[in-house]
């Protein structure tokens, strides 16, 4: 049997004017991807409440759910639940609970909740309502006639918070994902064709579908077990495998990644860039990593060499660079690695950057296990 469809409505003038890029479309999408979810359409249309309602009757006729985003503020252009409420004819109720909470949050950062503020309390009749941690607009879920809208705020920061917690659990519940397992491998540093071949003979004879997919600099690599069949043993063959090249198991890229070790960390480290060949823009901006001189490097705390052979230059020949690092702790060397990747031009700079965000998160956990 076929899942059932899930469609997205972006609205706003900023997102139809090109001003501001539908993200959250991509973060929703994604995020069902994984879980194989059926993704049906994204539409994006403008603030006027009649472009809402085309879309909206055009998406719950040929979807199963459609997830809006935007609209909801105070404003004479947030028209979002006047147009559910229009096109499901479900009348729009005046929710006290939620206009409590709004005021409460406008007296935390002393401000007053004005008149129009009440609209963002109004609610279609049956819905169930989603407060909104992060934002005065709460969000809701209605089901209609055996489809189901959700209306969430367009701010990235208050959606996301809403969608992973309240939307993926109702979709789950209701059976809009496969029976499919899902894993991926965010990889530096191995060669497509190489490791394709390679993770192919250790996957395929297991059941285990694959993919490949360039996302410079990063190689990302998927394995999936249809319908919970997983041969664990083989799985953790496959993991092994790419252990030494993995930056994430989920979807951090290096930065990400190093940010969140950082988070744990809270000494200064000492980053001496050998990889740029002139002054240039720093490798890693983070408040605890510094940037150190090679003539005086610190003989206390932690210290990151990175280094790269060419130096990294405006004119470089196409050929192939050699990264390296070492790690100190009180001078003592603990880490080191080294690799080499084509070199291609001066993007390079951008592998340089995710090279040292990645060996830097690396050789931080390294004394620790
Ligand atoms: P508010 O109470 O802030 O008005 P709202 O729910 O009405 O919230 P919008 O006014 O439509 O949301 O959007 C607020 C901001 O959120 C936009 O200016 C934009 O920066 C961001 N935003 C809206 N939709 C998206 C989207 N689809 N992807 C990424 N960002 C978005
Ligand atoms: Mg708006």
């Amino acid at each position: 049997m076929d899942l059932k469809k899930i469609s997205f409505l972006a609205t706003g003038n900023e997102i139809i004017e090109g001003e501001v890029q539908d993200t959250n479309g991509q973060y929703f999408a994604s995020t069902l991807h994984d879980k194989g979810a059926n993704i049906f359409q994204h539409v994006h249309v403008s603030d006027d409440k009649s472009e809402i309602c085309t879309a909206l009757r055009y998406l719950l006729e040929h979807s199963d759910v459609v997830i809006i985003t935007g609209g909801l503020g105070p404003t004479s252009d947030d028209n979002t639940r006047f147009a559910v409420s229009e096109i499901t004819g479900s009348e729009l109720k005046f929710d006290e609970h939620s206009w409590r909470m709004i005021q409460e949050r406008f007296a935390l950062f002393n401000l007053k909740a004005v008149e129009s503020n009440r609209q963002q309390a109004l609610f279609p009749a049956g819905a169930d309502i989603y407060p909104n941690e992060n934002g005065s607009a709460p969000a809701c879920h209605l089901e209609w006639k055996g489809k189901h809208i959700f209306m969430l705020p367009g701010p990235p920061r208050e959606c996301r918070p809403i969608f992973d917690a309240r939307v993926m659990k109702v979709l789950g519940e209701l059976n809009f994902f496969d029976k499919h397992e899902r894993f991926q491998w965010i990889t530096m540093g191995l060669s497509e064709g190489e490791i394709a071949e390679e993770i192919d003979a250790m996957a395929k004879p297991h059941g285990f579908e694959t993919g490949y997919r360039w996302s410079y600099p990063y190689l990302v690599i998927k394995v999936i077990a249809k319908n919970n069949t997983v041969d664990r043993e083989a799985l953790s063959k496959i993991d092994a495998r790419l252990d030494d090249y993995c930056v994430s198991r989920d979807r951090r890229d290096a930065f990400e990644v190093l940010s969140d070790i950082m988070k744990d960390h809270a000494e200064t480290v000492y980053l001496i860039d050998e990889v740029n060949g002139e002054p240039a823009s720093p490798l890693i901006t983070h408040p605890n990593i510094v940037s150190a001189e090679k003539d005086k490097i610190p003989e206390k705390g932690h210290v990151f060499i990175v280094s790269a052979v060419p130096k990294i230059s405006k004119e470089m020949k196409p050929g192939s660079i050699t990264f390296s690092c070492e790690g100190f702790i009180d001078g003592k060397r603990v880490y080191q690695h080294q690799y080499v990747v084509p070199l291609r031009g001066a993007e390079i700079i951008h592998s340089a950057r995710a090279y040292t965000a990645w060996q830097l998160g690396r050789y931080i956990l390294t004394p620790l296990i």
